[in-house]
């Protein structure tokens, strides 16, 4: 914590996420103000063309957003199945799917396909995510409204629903020359969507939908680096991100501000436990399954990670702490699982034993839930205040494969030590550094859209990479 960093906030960063906030009025949202006293101000600056393009959708969302006579008109249209032209506004609908993190990465992803396609959006957030995070945009709302007329068909969208845009091409209902097109369709872009689903990608099908007013978008995946594929938009995200790997860095940083009750439990936490370290690391352990990634194998590859690294001292095994240290403390660890015993073992050793180097490390875990909850409240707001509490380290251990790390790592604005999957044996290295410290997308479409043949398409485009944690994923660098 850093009362004087408040006087040293960048002028670029303060302008992309709280000048435009006034006191009055609004609801209260101490992070947005407070949060430059805990992180660090980032090194990545946004371009003015994207201070600009978001200051330009703040305006449209002023304008369409819920309660204004335009969404009114717009919902009348959306009733009646057709278009009537009433309204200029345009709409993408977000509909969660599966843990925080991965909410996270969609949702930045359907902010993205707003700012390029004009399309105001709202987020059907569901009782288990409410009160996580404050109003990104000023004097309006991005939560969908309660009286929304298809609530409950959105709440429950999935595959199969007759009108996706991938089964309305199946089944012909849609095509390239429909004349007449609806004034509402549902995408499903989640990891498991099929060939017609990913057509969403393809510059022709943008074309079509882009005149449907209402785009109700499931989705649990970073599907962002696609639309990097695209010649639709490749011109215009030239402009807004000329350094490609600070995509989610900086639309992260500005959609994702904690509410005050996350932020209270972020800060308390930091202060008691973090604030006094002269280095934080956090380490960030996910295991998919028990089964695959046995505990021993887990804990010697954090170990031979932290080793190689040098991320910590090692400790004199024979001998042990006389009486606990009345030096400060100069690193702290802070371990994020679902599991205790991870923290327990690092505890252990450096709670007994002095450091070759004299340093004092101390281990701290704020939660072990034992399972993944999604589904409630209390469970996705522990695992935000954690995400954010990560996203303070200055150094970040990440697991293979986890969107919760993604989050952490990108924004905070570092290229996290990846933890690599265990197959059989603990990987050598056990673990290595990203390549950018954006997300990866883990279910890209394939195919060319033109030849509709399997390509790799990370040969697009120069800034698309196979991700280092799945080999068929991709990612901005
Ligand atoms: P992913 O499954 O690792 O990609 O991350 P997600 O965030 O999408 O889903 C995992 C969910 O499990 C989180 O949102 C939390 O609800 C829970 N979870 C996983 N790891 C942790 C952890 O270290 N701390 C807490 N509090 N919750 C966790």
């Amino acid at each position: 914590f850093d009362a004087t960093k408040s006087s040293a906030i960048d002028s670029r960063e303060e302008s992309l996420f709280s000048s435009r906030f006034s006191d009055s009025g609004e609801e209260s949202c101490l992070s947005r103000n407070q949060s430059v006293l805990y992180r660090k101000s980032s090194p990545h600056k946004p371009s003015s063309y994207l201070i600009a393009k978001l200051r330009s959708y703040e305006e449209l969302h002023k304008r369409c957003g819920p309660r204004t006579n335009s969404y009114k008109r717009s919902i009348k249209q959306l009733k009646s199945g057709q278009i009537d032209n009433s309204s200029d506004c345009k709409y993408v609908v977000w509909v969660a799917d599966c843990g925080l993190g991965n909410r996270m990465l969609s949702i930045t992803s359907a902010f993205l396909y707003g700012l390029l396609t004009d399309r105001v959006l709202l987020i059907n957030q569901e009782q288990e995510m409410v009160d996580l995070f404050c109003e990104p945009f000023p004097t309006t709302s991005w939560i969908l409204p309660e009286e929304f007329p298809f609530k409950n068909e959105t709440s429950g969208f999935n595959q199969k629903y007759g009108h996706t845009y991938g089964n309305m091409l199946k089944n012909n209902t849609i095509n390239y020359s429909t004349q007449l097109l609806p004034s509402y369709l549902y995408l499903y872009l989640s990891h498991d969507c099929d060939h017609d689903d990913q057509l969403f990608f393809c510059d022709q099908d943008q074309a079509l939908l882009n005149q449907v007013p209402w785009l109700i978008m499931k989705s649990n995946v970073y599907f962002l680096p696609s639309m990097f594929l695209m010649s639709s938009f490749d011109q215009e995200l030239d402009k807004l991100f000329p350094d490609k790997e600070t995509v989610f860095h900086h639309l992260g940083r500005y959609l994702f501000h904690p509410s005050d009750r996350v932020w209270g439990l972020i800060t308390k936490y930091y202060q008691d436990h973090l604030a006094k370290a002269e280095k934080r690391i956090g380490i960030q352990i996910r295991i998919f399954s028990a089964k695959t990634s046995p505990f021993e194998s887990v804990m010697d590859q954090i170990l031979a990670c932290i080793q190689k690294e040098k991320l910590l001292p090692e400790v004199e095994t024979e001998k042990s702490l006389a009486s606990p240290s009345k030096h400060q403390t100069s690193k702290a660890v802070l371990v994020t699982s679902l599991f205790r015993r991870y923290f327990e073992n690092l505890n252990k050793t450096y709670g007994e034993h002095p450091t070759k180097t004299g340093e004092v490390v101390a281990v701290y875990q704020p939660s072990h839930k034992g399972k993944q909850q999604s589904y409630r409240n209390s469970h996705n707001i522990q695992a935000w205040a954690e995400i954010y509490l990560l996203s303070l380290s200055d150094e970040l251990v990440t697991s293979a494969w986890s969107t919760f790390g993604y989050v952490a790592q990108g924004l905070r604005g570092i290229r996290p030590l990846i933890l690599f999957k265990i197959r059989r044996a603990i990987p050598d290295p056990p673990c290595g550094r990203g390549v950018s410290m954006e997300p990866c997308y883990h279910a890209p479409p394939t195919f060319d859209c033109k030849t509709k043949k399997t390509v790799d398409t990370t040969s697009f485009v120069p800034h698309v990479k196979h991700c280092e944690d799945i080999r068929w994923g991709i990612k901005l660098f």
